[in-house]
Parts: C-alpha cells; structure tokens; sequence
C-alpha cells in the first residue's frame, strides 16, 4: 500500500472503532475536537486522492450499524448526520453552496436552533398514538427503544388530532441540571460517574431494562417531522416548530428566525455567547433554510442534508498530559485534589490546572499522574480532568493515593463519617487564613478594595494580621513598611477597612464564610432577623421555616452560631465596630416590598444572581417558578417558554428584560401605569 493509502485504511479503522466507543460504548474514547480532526484528515486525503474514497467511509456515512441486542427498525426516510461549520468563513462557504444548488439568490429565510448534545430518536405515531421510538443507527436501520421511550415524560403518548402515520424526530438529553443530580447520585451509591450528559443520556436510552430509563431524568426535543399526510406538510422548519409545540413537545425556546448571511452569522454568535445559559448542553448551532420547497430543491447527500448546518462552538474537550495530582486547602478546609497539566488550549484559553473535586472522583475515575486526560472547560466553571484515555501499549503508573497530612502546615487531613471531603482542621494552617481573608474582603462579602490574596498573603507573613478581626485593628504605620506599601497605599487600605465597618449583616454573613450561606441565604437571614443577636437567639426550628432555607443550611447556621470560637469572632468584631446588624442602608428601596418575581432568561447587564439579589434588595422576593402569587415575570433572553406559558395561563404580566431597570426604580411592571397593578 503507499502512504496514503495506508494512512486512509488506519483512519477508518480508527474511525470505526471511536465511534462504535461513542455510539454503543459506555464512554468516549477521545475528545469531539480529537475525533472531528481525524475525520478531517480523512477527508482531505479521500479529496487528494479520490481513489482512496469508499461507500462505507466515515466521511460519507452516518453513525455506526446498530446493535443486535435491539431490534432493527428501518427508518420511513434515513435519518441523516450534519455537515459541519468551524468557522464564520465556512458557514459563509455554505450559504454559498445552497444558491448554487438552486436556493434563490437574496435575503433567504432561515432557522437557526441550538444544537442540543444527545442523541437523535424518531418517534413513530399512527392515527395520533406512539407506536414506536428508534434510534438512529446507521441512518437507515436504528434500534427498537419504544419500551425506554415511553418512560420518558416529555414525549407525548398521543397527539390530539393527528390522523395517519408519521415521524417526530427529535434529540434525547439530560439537562445540565439533571445531569449533575444523575452523577451525584451515582457518586453516593460509589458508582461510577458519567463523562458527559450526552453520554449519560445515550447509556440510559439504550438499556436493556425500561426501569432503568424511567430512573433517569431524560428529557425529549423535538424539531422535524416527517411523513406527514399530503398536502398538511408544514411549508416552513418554524411552522414545523409551531406545530410540535401545539401537539405537546417540548421545543426549543430559543430558536432564531432570520435572513441572509448577516442574519445567520449574528444568531449563531449569539447562541455562542449565551450556550452557557441554556438549560442543555449544546455544542453548537443548526442552521436551517425554512421554507420547505427550497429545502426539497437542494436535497441531500448521503450523509447530511444540503439545507441544514451545524456552526460548531469551539471544543470545549482537550486531552493533555496529566503531570501530577497536588492537593489544595481551601478557607474550610478542604483539601481539594487537582491535576497539574502540560498547557493545552480549551475553549480558547490556556489550561494548566483542572480540578479533580475530590478523592471518590480521582478514584472512580482512576486517573493517575502520567496518564493522557480529557480536559474540560465549560464557561466560567473551573476547568476539571473529565477521564483517562486509554493507552493500552502504555504502562500506567500506580493510582495516585489521597495525601494524610495537609500540604502547607502537615497536620492530619481528616475525614468525618460520611463526608465525602477531607479537611485540615489547623485553625491556624496558614492556607485557611489566606481563603478566609481573602473571602471576607472579596465584592460579594465586606467588598474591601485593595485587599486580594497577595496583599492578605503579605499580612498573615507579617504577622499583623491572623484571622479576619485583626484587619480593623490595622493602622497605616502598620502597613507602611510592607512592600509595595507607600503611605497613600496604606492610609487608602486602612480607610477600605475602615468603610468595610458600615456594611449590613447580610455581607457580614456572607464574609464569615458560614458553609452553604451564600448572598441569597444571607439577606434572607438578615432580613428577618435584623441582627446577628437575633439570629444567634432564634428557635431552632424557626431558621428552617424561612424561604429557601433548608435542613441542610439551617443545621450549618446553628452550628456556626453555636460554635464559641465563632460567636468571639463575631464578638471581636462588634467591638472593633463592625456592624451586626443590616440597618437601613442595605435596602436600595421598597420599590418591590411583599412582591414575588420570577426572571427567566438572561437579562442584559446581570448575571441570574445579580438579577435575584437586585429584587431582593428592593424588597421582593425572587422566586423560579411561577405561580398566583407571582407579581410579574422579567423576561430575559433565551426564556424558559414554560413559565412564560404559565404566566400567560395565569394572567401574570411578562416584563420585557429592557424594562427591568424601570421595575427596580419604580416597582411597577409598566412604564406608564399609574398604579401597579396587582
Ligand atoms: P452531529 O452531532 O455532528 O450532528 C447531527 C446530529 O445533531 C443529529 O443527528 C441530531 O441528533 C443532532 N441535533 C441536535 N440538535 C439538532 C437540531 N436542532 N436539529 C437537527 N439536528 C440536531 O452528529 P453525528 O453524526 O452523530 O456525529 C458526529 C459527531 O459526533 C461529531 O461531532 C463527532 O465529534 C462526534 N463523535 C465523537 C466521537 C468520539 O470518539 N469522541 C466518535 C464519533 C462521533
């Protein structure tokens, strides 16, 4: 064989077996991003030397053949792949090629639709009522997963009205949210986690058992349909759309209607700007042309449709070289294991760190210091080692072993029954005192400007400073001969600490780092109590009463306020002149007294937490769902069309997210209602 040809037969052979690993395996063997590179290779070379080419080749086929312990189920028309956009210029490429192939020239009309990271399904209905649900196999043939899907609530049982047969497809998916509750669990029953959602969502269709689909918390998507009788066909992809929410599906709630290149190129940036905000995974966008006659006109090839595309998001998935395991000790405690790695570029920013959370993942995961990891980095989350790839031809080194004694003061690290961390319990291990400090003096606690880890890390080694009351006794002379000091720098220090006095109890609470009490809990907290006497006084079942405060929170509190070191912080605190207590100043209004709003969607210029607490300081509560007692529903970008369904069942008014300023000032949902209305 010559070069070529030798280099094609192993990137199909290699081809074939990552993705038999991808479809059927119970986790993928490399990264997307690893796997995409080596199809493209495989292109090129079949593009360079057509010979080379085959039928059956990865870069014309779809899937893998399905497997023989479901039966085979063949599809009313195949069930294609999509051709791929990695960039703006190719996307550009394309919507070229669709006016070659006879789209009209002009502002065409297109759909643009998160790709959602599942797994496609065809549902199957005669005479309105599911009678089959198949995956999509090889495109031609799937596997029989009716028994599974009916145990999937989003899929509806029977379409009102619906006569004759035809096909709903869509993508099966666990949502982000229940990914994480589906992988905590796993974690609890010291069961092996799952590398991705989409993973996660294929290994739990494709099971032998329904119990075991019914167990996971599967979601459906629809956006297709096929085979519907003559003459009803939708005429266009949003119609399409508009028809399988009026028979129940779910659809997507974000999905983007627009014209011409300019159009296409500024949804799917924007699907990229806010992926992270959506309530799936995606890994990119689909762009589809809408109406269906220019769809027919352009056709397909035997892989993938001519008139849809998927714009690709930059990969989010590396494999690098795990170079050691270090442990890290947070302000708790906690002894947090993470991975040192040779850099690589995620996302598109260097990585050289990633956690491993804690020591059941690095052991139920086995990774070791050597071995070859995926990498990934999701939005603002931390970027964190996913698996191991396997090297077979390559020795491993021994499992890496959770260290027993803190790595910055060598005292114990210790477990507590049934934790599933392990602490140093050194109140004064320097690596505590530096977390802690810093956390008091960060924006979202006592918000002291100028004090960051390297200046918190200069006053513990000076010995000024040890824990988080010794900062208000500080004077400029202290901090005069510190390096990097000058008088100015330290008097404007000491007034920063000086100001941090006047905060209210609910930064204070935050500041003091009490487990689970994050800002929300702790104006909840402040709010009703007052201060933090009232709060250390109060029954102990009145904590858990509170909105949004739980067991779990409420035992933490009690344990903080009860814990006598803690109550002298506090103490010590008060008598440095800090205040207890939220005091007036910590209400920007009443604009919102006694009023529940629910925010869905992003709203421009506040993150969901930013938004919460803007409500909450005004008085309001700020609620996820809807209900009677909602007063309105802020309605941001790429909303949840469930509770804007529900508000319009309900009658409550949808604030657009450009009047959101105008409902914190005035509290009213209108601009020029005289009155709000309730
Ligand atoms: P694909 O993910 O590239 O695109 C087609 C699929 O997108 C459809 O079948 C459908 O399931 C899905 N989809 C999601 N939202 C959609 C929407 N709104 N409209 C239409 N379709 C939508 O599909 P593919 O053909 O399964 O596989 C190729 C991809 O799988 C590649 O990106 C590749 O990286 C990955 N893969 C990875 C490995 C690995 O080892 N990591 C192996 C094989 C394949």
């Amino acid at each position: 064989m010559t070069a070529p040809a030798e280099r094609a037969a192993w990137l199909r052979a290699e081809l074939e077996r990552l993705a038999r690993a991808y479809y059927h395996g119970p986790a993928p063997e490399v990264p997307d991003a690893d796997y995409d590179e080596l199809v493209r290779e495989l292109a090129e070379l079949e593009e360079a030397h057509p010979d080379l080419a085959t039928a059956s080749s990865p870069t014309r086929r779809v899937g893998v053949a399905p497997d023989a312990a479901f039966a085979p189920v063949e599809h009313l028309e195949p069930m294609l792949s999509l051709d791929n956009a990695f960039d703006d210029d190719e996307l550009a490429a394309w919507i070229d090629r669709l006016v070659r192939a006879g789209a009209p020239e002009g502002d065409l009309a297109f759909v643009v639709e998160p790709k959602i990271d599942g797994l496609a399904l065809a549902l199957s209905y005669e005479e309105g009522r599911l009678v089959r649900a198949a995956t999509r196999g090889d495109g031609r043939v799937g596997e029989d997963v009716s028994a599974n899907v009916r145990t999937i609530r989003s899929v509806p049982a029977v379409l009102a009205g619906v006569t004759g047969r035809l096909e709903v497809r869509g993508e099966v998916f666990l949502a982000k949210a229940d990914f994480a509750a589906l992988n905590d669990a796993q974690l609890r029953r010291g069961e092996r986690t799952f590398a991705n959602p989409r993973n996660a969502a294929a290994g739990s269709l494709r099971q032998k058992d329904p119990a075991v689909t019914a167990s996971r918390p599967l979601s459906f998507l629809a956006y297709q349909i096929v085979g519907w009788s003559p003459g009803t066909v939708a005429p266009s992809q949003h119609e399409v759309l508009a028809h399988l929410g009026a028979w129940g599906f779910t659809v997507a709630d974000s999905v983007r209607q627009v014209r011409g290149r300019p159009g296409v190129l500024e949804a799917c940036a924007w699907f990229q700007e806010h992926r992270h905000d959506l309530r799936y995974d995606v890994d990119g966008a689909v762009v589809k042309v809408d109406d269906a006659v220019v769809q027919e006109r352009v056709g397909a090839t035997s892989r993938a449709p001519r008139w849809a595309i998927a714009r690709k998001f930059p990969p989010e998935e590396r494999t690098t070289r795990l170079r050691a395991i270090e442990v890290s000790i947070g302000r708790t405690g906690r002894a947090t294991p993470y991975a040192v790695l040779e850099p690589v570029t995620v996302a598109g920013s260097t990585v050289s760190m990633a956690t491993l959370h804690n020591a059941d993942q690095v052991r139920l995961k086995d990774v070791r210091p050597g071995d070859l990891v995926i990498v990934r980095k999701a939005g603002d989350v931390i970027p964190e080692v996913v698996a191991a790839v396997s090297e077979p031809d390559r020795p491993r080194g021994e499992p890496w072993e959770f260290p027993s004694a803190c790595p910055e003061c060598g005292e114990p690290l210790t477990r507590r029954d049934e934790e599933r961390d392990y602490y140093c319990t050194n109140p004064s291990c320097p690596a505590r005192q530096l977390q802690q400090l810093s956390h008091f003096a960060s924006r979202t606690a006592m918000d002291i400007e100028g004090l960051g880890e390297q200046r918190v890390s200069q006053l513990l080694a000076s010995g000024r400073v040890t824990d988080v009351a010794d900062l208000f006794a500080l004077d400029a002379a202290d901090l005069a001969p510190l390096e990097g000091f000058g008088e100015v720098s330290a008097a404007a220090l000491v007034a920063a600490i000086g100001a941090a006095r006047q905060r209210p109890l609910s930064r204070l609470l935050v500041g003091l780092g009490i487990r689970h009490v994050g800002p929300v809990v702790a104006r909840t907290l402040a709010r009703h109590y007052g201060s933090f006497a009232a709060l250390a006084a109060s029954p102990s079942d009145e904590l858990e009463s509170l909105e949004g405060i739980g067991p779990v929170v409420a035992a933490a509190v009690r344990r903080f306020v009860e814990d006598p070191e803690s109550r002298d912080l506090v103490e010590r605190l008060g008598r440095a002149g800090v205040s207890l207590s939220e005091g007036p100043g910590a209400r920007a209004s009443d604009a919102l007294e006694g009023r529940t709003v629910v925010v869905t969607g992003v709203v421009p210029g506040f993150s969901r937490e930013e938004a919460e607490a803007a409500i909450v300081e005004r008085g309001g509560t700020a609620a996820s769902a809807v209900s009677r007692r909602t007063y309105c529903v802020v309605v941001g970008d790429a909303p949840g069309t469930a509770k804007v369904r529900r508000a319009q069942e309900l009658g409550i008014p949808l604030v657009p997210a450009a009047q959101f300023a105008n409902l914190l000032a005035t509290g009213r949902w209108q601009p020029d209602a005289d009155e709000p209305v309730l």
